[in-house]
């Protein structure tokens, strides 16, 4: 999800277009007011203007039934809309939440209803609370809270299929930022209904906190077969880069198998025997090096996605995992010979020396990907 203005049309365009290249499939932005709504056209231009077609949600809160109604290109613009059953208005709810829908009939675009419990309808929770509390046999107040939202996401579910949407345009999430309480949701969601579901712990947070927590969500989820997209929420620091959380719900699919993305880099943690923090660059730069050429690749290099490889700070374990990789280098450890084997497909192709190691293992590597995945 984007971060910008979405009124300043040509940042969040660009922005789109930096998630999208870092491999993002579909890209939500916020549209909050007028100006929001009017310049969405805009941005879908700009983003054809650069050969991007990217699939672009629109993201309402509390005046999405204004918006919608209001801007009818905003609406015909987007390719699905996400709605909150929480924030369509208290007083009118239902007839709210029924533009949004009708919208959605209008132009033939799915529509995620996407609960939070951040924002969760209050009067249902509380009819559900109430009703617990006069139970001879009252469940836990977090227990009614979890069933709050997905009776939140269903009933919606329900009322947009009254309205004429079809099952098949309808994508369900219930989001909470605590984890074990996010797994239990979904579970009971899974099983409740076959809508397919959006996947996402909310308000995971920054830095290594935000990636773990959502990491150990999303894999127990997904390794039990639940859920259809995912979207990771981190906490950029201040001017930090978006792309990150498309990175690491990249990494998430592929760690666990399901897809693959890119490249994967094997590289030991390092310890004693790597004193220098030249083998930590190497890394870091064969890492960047593989992220640059992904966007060219992606199209051009079919199969790149699956390629493995190590970079090993030392011979204890750099051969043998530089054996199981597609390529794979070892750096010399601490007093060990000042050379650096490079193995390809399992077997030792060369052995690099002196100043320009990584250079030249990034020449080899070129020149691998070139020949072994050529272009349909
Ligand atoms: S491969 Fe060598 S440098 Fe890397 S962790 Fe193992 S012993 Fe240490």
């Amino acid at each position: 999800m984007t971060n910008t203005d979405t009124a300043d049309a040509a940042s969040t365009a660009t922005q789109v277009a930096e998630l999208f290249e870092a491999g993002s499939q579909k890209v939500r932005i916020t549209v909050n007011n007028d100006e929001a709504a009017r310049a969405v056209p805009e941005i879908r231009q700009r983003l054809t203007d650069r050969g991007l077609d990217v699939p672009l949600i629109g993201d309402f809160h509390y005046n999405g039934h204004l918006l919608l109604t209001k801007y009818p290109q905003c609406a015909a613009t987007l390719d699905k809309y996400r709605i909150n059953p929480g924030n369509v208005g208290s007083k009118h709810r239902d007839a709210n939440f029924t533009t949004i829908v009708q919208a959605a009939i209008d132009h033939n675009k799915p529509v995620r209803i996407g609960v939070n419990w951040g924002s969760l309808d209050q009067d249902l929770l509380t009819q559900m609370m109430d009703a617990n509390a006069t139970s001879v046999t009252p469940r836990d107040a977090k227990d009614v809270y979890m069933d709050a939202m997905l009776e939140s996401a269903l009933r919606s579910a329900a009322l947009a299929e009254e309205v004429g949407l079809r099952h098949d345009q309808i994508i369900v999430s219930a989001k909470i930022s605590v984890v074990p309480d996010l797994v239990e949701c979904y579970r009971r969601l899974a099983a409740r209904c076959d809508y397919p579901l959006h996947l996402g712990l909310t308000e995971a947070g920054m830095g290594n906190k935000g990636v773990v927590a959502s990491s150990a969500a999303l894999a127990i989820l997904l390794n039990e077969g639940i859920g259809d997209t995912i979207r990771v929420s981190l906490t950029p620091k201040p001017n930090g880069d978006r792309r990150e959380e498309v990175f690491v719900a990249q990494q998430i699919l592929q760690s666990l198998g399901l897809r693959s993305f890119a490249p994967q880099v094997t590289a030991c943690p390092g310890c004693g025997r790597t004193t220098s923090t030249f083998f930590q660059h190497m890394a870091e730069d064969i890492q960047g090096y593989l992220r640059e050429q992904m966007p060219l690749w992606r199209e051009s290099r079919p199969g790149v996605v699956e390629m493995k490889v190590a970079v090993m700070g030392c011979v204890v374990n750099g051969p043998g995992e530089s054996k199981h990789a597609n390529i794979g280098i070892s750096l010399p450890g601490t007093f060990e010979e000042p050379k650096a084997p490079v193995y390809v497909d399992g077997k030792l192709f060369t052995t690099l020396k002196g100043e320009r190691i990584v250079e030249e293992f990034l020449v080899i590597l070129g020149n691998y990907v070139e020949t072994n995945y050529t272009p349909i």
